[in-house]
């Protein structure tokens, strides 16, 4: 009997867009998602759906970035059939450490731990949820959770994530001493993805999960952090400020330049005094303390 095949679709667009895209990939039904020579490839498993349904996905998803206003002309989709018994070990092949400058590095479940990585290191199991590591928001957030941590702990222990995805920002509040972590997303299968990274953390005492949005964050956070969409970031702006203590700390993330300033302006409305603002490839992250 023939083995069963698995689509990949080799997906190339811009750096800014791929990224992008790549966050999507798994809530579309991909399994793994591999970056090589400026292409996305997306493996779909076999049997659940047809290559020209896995294409209409596609398609739908990008029809949907572009009516958000994501330039989407140039993307350009290839298929190659790959049989069952490879792909695995092929994808899992390309996943490399993620070393962030900020002494936060990022391993995937299969590598050994190894002692020379530096600062703290956070296992996160990829191609499941949006928060890998790879995206220059979640870098930038990681980053300003770890530089903000020291001084939001003085304020309050308590710590919540706001879409929170794989749970990475999560595992590392937990990880620099934050007491009360609070990991929030609407997406079930998100909460699946990060209690399993929790799991693989050895964290399961020290942050919890909940199916929801911005009304279960908990009063009296010395941090929260909130990497979604500048249109969600500003209508829950309230409603994040309000569950800050006095001196804690707000890390917003999800903007793309020229989308920021809208931000800012709410975020000193709602009494948040601007401590930094952080940029790379165009995305954008801010963060406020509340006075
Ligand atoms: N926190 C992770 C990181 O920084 O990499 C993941 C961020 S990902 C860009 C955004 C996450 O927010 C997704 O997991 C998505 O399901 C979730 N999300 C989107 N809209 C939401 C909402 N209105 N309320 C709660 N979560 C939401």
């Amino acid at each position: 009997m023939k083995p069963p095949v698995w689509h990949l679709f080799w997906i190339s667009a811009p750096p800014g867009l791929r990224d992008v895209i790549s966050g999507f990939l798994p809530g579309i039904g991909s399994n793994g998602v591999m970056e090589q020579g400026g292409r996305l490839g997306a493996y779909f498993p076999p049997g659940n759906r047809s290559r020209e349904e896995v294409w209409n996905v596609l398609q739908g998803m990008l029809e949907g970035l572009a009516a958000a206003g994501l330039r989407t002309e140039t993307v350009r989709i290839e298929y190659e059939p790959v049989e069952d018994q490879d792909w695995n070990e092929t994808w899992k092949r390309t996943i490399q450490p993620i070393v962030l400058g900020c002494d936060v590095t990022i391993v995937p479940p299969w590598l050994e731990p190894d002692a020379s990585y530096p600062g703290v290191t956070l296992v996160i199991d990829p191609g499941t949820a949006f928060g890998t590591g790879h995206h220059e928001t979640t870098a930038d957030c990681l980053c300003a959770l770890r530089e903000y941590a020291r001084e939001a702990l003085e304020v309050s222990q308590g710590f919540a994530d706001l879409g929170t995805g794989t749970g990475v920002l999560a595992i590392l509040a937990a990880r620099v001493g934050f007491k009360a972590v609070l990991g929030i997303d609407n997406d079930p299968d998100a909460i699946s993805a990060a209690l399993h990274n929790i799991r693989l953390n050895r964290l399961e005492n020290s942050i919890r999960m909940r199916l929801g949005t911005v009304d279960l964050l908990p009063p009296g956070c010395g941090m929260i952090t909130a990497n979604l969409f500048a249109g969600l970031l500003a209508d829950y702006m309230a409603g994040m400020v309000g569950a800050l203590s006095q001196g804690g700390i707000l890390v917003l993330s999800g903007m793309l330049e020229g989308q920021d300033t809208r931000i800012e302006r709410a975020m000193k409305a709602s009494g948040l005094h601007l401590r930094e603002r952080l940029s790379r490839e165009r995305w954008v992250t801010l963060i406020g303390m509340r006075g």
